[in-house]
């Protein structure tokens, strides 16, 4: 077989496993296309995406506007790297700085090395800004958090899959429960070492777990009592995904430091960015912390094109008012139907909680026969299922996707 022949959707699947390593354990399904709301598989079956690439893919597949921002800038300048300057770099960090209400932005590629960005320069305020004696800084986390997978990241995860045999783990991480003002307070009174407190205003890996009303706002005033920044990572939240820009624009909360990533590349090329004030962006010194791609050209191209696509199509609100009519539906659906236990969610980012033991295989059922009935969608923990479609869609085809899986389900 030569490399480049066409494959059939079995031939690709025996490639991985050969030749890849089995750190992922994909629907068995071999994408080929992707446009707007819609994938291919090799064979030529299309299917709604109700997963868009973890929420990368915000703006739909292959959009034009940024497919053609890297094509162009493909063709002029891709990486100069950080030891000279670039002409598309600062057009990038004034457009986002200038959208998002920051004085300064610091560019990555991948989400886990924005948090790791967050992280240390966290850490650095927290010395030379606040005072905290050297080596003592302490970050609160959530448990089932998800922010990752370098070893410092998984250090603070509780996922017992993501860390066993990884160890030695970074020290420096106090744990709370989520959803939990008291325990953010007790860790903060109890500790004067605290730099930061890191939260997903969304849990999204941990099942879609939407926290109270108010525990954003008065966690941000908290962190405010207690001189401690309030980071939060909006790689999978943010861009419009929950129905407004950020998921943290519900409770009108500005974080000290924020983390983005995913969609602010549209799914086009790895793009992930730290956001803060001078007070605390201005520790970081030339030397301090870097990347060979972090505000490459093309990043930086795509970046902007990403983000006017979002606001040229009204993408926020337009998750906001589908959102709506998702969980109105299934919702109602869930009243009929003994499978579904409830529906959660904000914007186009929900889950379904499924009736059964997170270790039985129904939720992974049920995906089997989504994508049989043209819808992909993915299990995670077992027994939930995330459903969280490309923002461009239309109430027609939001329509035609509840209908689908409420036809699967109920075949069950
Ligand atoms: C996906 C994700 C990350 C990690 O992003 P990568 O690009 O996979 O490294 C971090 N935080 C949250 C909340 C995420 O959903």
């Amino acid at each position: 077989m030569a490399v480049l022949d066409q494959l059939t959707s079995q031939d690709a699947i025996d490639l991985e496993n050969k030749y890849g390593a089995h750190n992922y354990h994909p629907l068995p399904v071999v994408l080929s296309r992707g446009e707007g709301v819609h994938v291919w598989d090799v064979e030529g079956k299309k299917y709604y995406d109700f997963l868009s690439a973890y929420s990368a893919v915000n703006q739909g597949h292959c959009h034009p506007k940024i497919v053609g921002a890297m094509t162009a800038q493909a063709q002029t300048l891709t990486l100069t790297s950080r030891a000279f300057y670039n002409d598309m770099l600062g057009k990038y960090e004034k457009f986002a700085t200038e959208l998002f209400g920051f004085d300064k932005l610091l560019p990555m590629n991948t989400g886990a090395e924005a948090v790791e960005t967050a992280l240390k320069l966290s850490r650095k305020w927290a010395y030379e800004v606040k005072g905290i004696e050297e080596n003592k800084a302490q970050i609160i986390v959530c448990e089932n958090n998800f922010h990752g997978r370098t070893t410092t990241i998984i250090s603070f995860s509780n996922d017992p899959v993501a860390r066993k045999n990884f160890g030695p783990f970074t020290n420096g991480f106090i744990k709370i429960e989520y959803d939990n003002l008291v325990a953010l307070e007790e860790a903060l009174k109890s500790n004067d070492n605290v730099a930061g407190f890191l939260v997903e205003p969304i849990q999204g890996e941990a099942g879609v777990y939407v926290p109270s009303e108010g525990y954003l706002a008065k966690a941000k005033a908290l962190c405010e009592k207690y001189n401690v920044l309030f980071i939060a990572d909006e790689v999978q939240t943010g861009i419009a995904r929950t129905g407004r820009m950020l998921a943290v624009d519900h409770e009108n909360v500005t974080p000290d430091v924020l983390i983005l990533g995913k969609a602010l590349s549209g799914g086009a090329y790895p793009v992930s960015a730290v956001l803060a004030n001078d007070s605390i962006m201005n520790v970081i010194k030339p030397g301090n912390h870097g990347s060979t791609f972090g505000g490459n050209p093309i990043a930086g191209a795509v970046a902007i094109a990403a983000l006017e696509v979002v606001q040229e199509e009204n993408l926020a609100e337009n998750a906001e008012r589908l959102g709506q009519i998702f969980r109105a539906e299934l919702s109602e659906f869930a009243i009929t139907n003994d499978l579904v236990k409830k529906v959660r969610g904000k914007g186009l980012l929900n889950a379904i909680l499924i009736n059964d033991t997170e270790e039985s295989s129904t939720a992974w059922d049920i995906c089997i026969k989504l994508r049989d009935n043209g819808l992909l969608a993915k299990p995670t923990h077992g027994n939930i299922i995330r459903f969280a479609p490309p923002l461009v869609m239309n109430e027609e085809e939001l329509r035609d996707c509840i209908s689908i899986i409420k036809r699967t389900i109920s075949e069950f």
